[in-house]
């Protein structure tokens, strides 16, 4: 599939998604706190969603049950939404979720603190953070895709953490996952040059140990191999000629 250059048309759809993620997002980080449990995460994730006549792209993704992936410490991405997983004092937790605004998608990603959190945990949160603003820095029209992942790539491995590289963020618009594929480590190879009117989603996954990963027998929760925690952040952005324009972060 060749990496889509959107339409004045369809960029403004993409902003509206964009902007209404942005609104899901705040309203479920406001929602984190110890005692709440992971599904009652994902109801009310689904529950405004579907308030704004839009529609969970995640829900029944290659048959994904939940409207937000909720990833909680060790837990990587696609963690599944449980009744009986309860957040508690002192994990972080990653909500990924996305959705559909008359036939565009969105997606975006946030690592919460719930209650407080130590030292470690917070520096990784604020790291995988700041890893996905050093590689857009790079996402301008006339620079190189592996312009992002090797910023990246750099930002993260001078602080000593382990990038997933199982998992990469993608192109995005009428579908959740479009080409290029983004990887966040360095690549020998440019990459397609970028051009105004792509949109990305670009989503640095960052571990406090080594970057390698394992599934669950659930077959979707990715968790770390060594079992230390991991954070993750994304946003869909706008490759425009000057600075990227990021459609699902105004506020930062
Ligand atoms: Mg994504």
């Amino acid at each position: 599939m060749a990496v889509t250059i959107k339409s004045g048309r369809e960029i403004d759809l993409m902003r509206e998604a964009g902007r209404l993620l942005e609104i899901v997002h705040d309203e479920l980080g406001r929602a984190i706190r110890p005692g709440i449990s992971t599904k009652d995460i994902d109801k009310l994730a689904e529950r405004l969603i579907r308030s704004y006549d839009c529609v969970p792209n995640f829900l029944n993704y290659q048959g994904f049950p939940a409207s937000v992936c909720v990833s909680v410490n060790e837990e990587v991405v696609h963690g599944i939404p449980r009744e009986d997983h309860i957040l508690k004092e002192g994990d972080i937790v990653s909500l990924d979720a996305g959705l559909i605004y008359k036939g565009y998608h969105s997606d975006a990603a946030r690592t919460y603190a719930v209650g407080s959190i130590s030292s470690e945990a917070e520096k990784l949160v604020t790291v995988t953070k700041q890893s996905f603003f050093e590689g857009i820095k790079m996402a301008k029209a006339g620079n190189h895709l592996y312009d992002i992942s090797n910023a990246i790539d750099a930002y993260v491995t001078a602080h000593g953490y382990g990038i997933v590289r199982d998992l990469v963020g993608h192109g995005i618009g009428t579908k959740l996952h479009e080409d290029p594929q983004i990887p966040n480590f360095a690549q020998k190879r440019k990459g397609l040059l970028l051009q105004p009117g792509m949109t990305l989603a670009i989503e640095p996954m960052i571990n406090m140990g080594t970057g390698d990963v394992r599934w669950l027998d659930d077959e979707w929760t990715v968790v770390t191999a060594d079992g230390a925690y991991s954070a993750h952040y994304e946003n869909t952005i706008l490759i425009t000629e000057g600075e990227p324009e990021i459609l699902t972060l105004h506020e930062t």
